[in-house]
């Protein structure tokens, strides 16, 4: 099933140099038009005159300088002034000659150059062909490319975090090393089949056993920090709960700012469970409105039925809504409170009494709660930041330790371990040693296609099809 690098190299063709616009397309103060491949150099300088009506050949400038200049269309009109960088190989981004031009930002005038530069003789890169180019080129391995396509879609400090860790290839130097260590033991092995009359043992059964319960171990690790990296990926989970009418509904829509859940006067009009995202200060939440608890008003009796049926279980963060005007008294919080928290040990339970505004005149006694007003919206910077410093709590667990973020990653560890497990059984059991082999070499794959030392197409397509173009 795997091709090796070499292989997959043939099937795009690198002499073909590609361009594409790397800046986002719209209005704006600069864009940068970006080319790579053998002849990048030779094609832009077609394209490119100084001052005085001069070609400006880049032919001989030295990498990683900058040229003033000006791209002109075939027919001599002048497009735009810009600033050239050339970087020669290997010491560029895809390893290949490669060429930036700074130009003015706008659609048209970037739309000009690319168009000017495809008739020169390149074509439009394919989405993510820049990294796919850099990974075939050896310049980074395939979690480092994947890591700045995390890089470039995060909008959380968490996933900005993640991805700058995975950017620097920690997770795939110890993969690397665990998979030569692999290999070298599978070869030894290997080896012992040639000389099965001799019955010799070129590597021990014990070391081996020693080394795959390590390997293991090591790879659950990995494994259950995905189910862990959920908060990074997904957001931190907050649910609202609360009786009927006490502004659940309008809380999560002050929250997403959007007309999104249906608020009616009448008790228990929530009809189905939502689920949005939301973010605050560089955080992911995702809000989920329950259902309304609409049979009984036993919060603590409703919440155990719906906790068992609906996977909102895994909330991190549990918004207790109570309406301020009901005359919840203190007492009546602290009983429901260890209730709460027996019902969701995993998370933080926050009360947030609700309808301040209708407080006439507004004399809260000393209620532990946050107090607000989903309506008018009263007290929510209190709540919003209060659940940021909750996340914030909640992640900081997160942080230190390689994390496995990324489900492509996920899936070919839990493969790898599976395949090391039925190894060691097989040991255990002094079982066959041509299946113990096989499955050593089923785990060698396995975690090479998470680096890239084993790839095929489709592994790339998946990665670098959701690349946007120019990357
Ligand atoms: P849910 O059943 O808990 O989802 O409650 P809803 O969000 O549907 O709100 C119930 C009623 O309370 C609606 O009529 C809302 O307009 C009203 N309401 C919600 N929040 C406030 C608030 O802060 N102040 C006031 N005065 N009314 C509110």
């Amino acid at each position: 099933k795997g091709h090796d690098q070499a292989s997959v190299k043939q099937e795009i063709n690198q002499e073909e140099v590609i361009v594409a616009i790397a800046t986002t397309v719209g209005v704006g103060a600069l864009a940068i038009v970006r080319l790579s491949g053998k002849d990048a150099i030779e094609i832009v300088s077609k394209v490119l005159y100084k001052k005085n009506g001069q070609t400006l050949s880049l032919y001989h400038v030295p990498t990683h300088t900058a040229h003033h200049g000006y791209v002109v269309k075939p027919d001599g009109s002048l497009i735009d002034e810009v600033m050239v960088l050339v970087y020669r190989m290997p010491r560029s981004y895809t390893g290949e000659d490669s060429v930036e031009i700074n130009c003015h930002g706008g659609a048209l005038v970037t739309e000009e150059i690319l168009r000017t530069l495809i008739e020169a003789g390149c074509r439009l890169a394919e989405p993510g062909e820049f990294t796919k180019r850099a990974f075939l080129n050896g310049k980074i391995d395939l979690t480092q490319a994947e890591a700045v396509g995390e890089l470039i879609h995060a909008k959380t400090y968490a996933m900005h975090r993640s991805a700058m860790v995975h950017l620097k290839g920690t997770l795939s130097k110890r993969l690397q090393q665990l998979r030569s260590e692999l290999i070298r033991a599978c070869a030894l092995l290997e080896l012992e089949f040639d000389f099965s009359e001799e019955d010799v043992e070129f590597q021990s059964r014990d070391d081996l056993r020693q080394m795959l319960d390590k390997f293991i171990q090591e790879l659950e690790q990995l494994v259950s920090s995905f189910e862990f990296s959920k908060v990074i990926r997904e957001g931190i989970k907050v649910t609202i709960i609360g009786k009927p009418n006490a502004g659940k509904s309008t809380l999560l829509n002050a929250l997403i700012g959007k007309e999104r859940a249906l608020v009616s006067a009448e008790a228990g009009t929530t009809r189905d469970y939502l689920q949005e995202p939301f973010y605050y200060g560089g955080v992911l939440f995702q809000i989920v409105d329950t259902a309304g608890l609409r049979e009984s008003d036993n919060i603590i009796e409703q919440e155990g039925i719906r906790r068992s049926k609906e996977q909102s279980a895994d909330a991190q963060i549990i918004i207790y809504l109570f309406d301020l005007t009901h005359h919840l008294n203190i007492q009546e919080l602290n009983k429901i409170k260890p209730d709460l928290e027996k019902l969701y040990p995993e998370a933080k339970v926050l009360f947030v009494g609700n309808k301040l505004d209708l407080l006439k005149p507004p004399i809260v006694q000393d209620v532990p709660a946050i107090l607000i007003s989903a309506e008018k919206n009263i007290g929510l910077d209190c709540l919003l930041s209060e659940l940021k410093h909750l996340a914030e709590n909640s992640q900081a667990r997160t942080e230190g330790s390689l994390m496995v973020t990324n489900v492509r990653h996920y899936e070919a560890l839990s493969n790898a371990m599976s395949a090391l497990k039925e190894a060691n059984t097989l040991l255990s059991q002094n079982g066959n040693m041509e299946l113990t082999a096989s499955s050593l070499r089923a785990a060698v794959y396995e975690v090479g296609t998470i680096t890239g030392e084993v790839t095929n197409n489709d592994i790339l397509n998946y990665i670098f099809e959701k690349f946007c173009i120019g990357k």
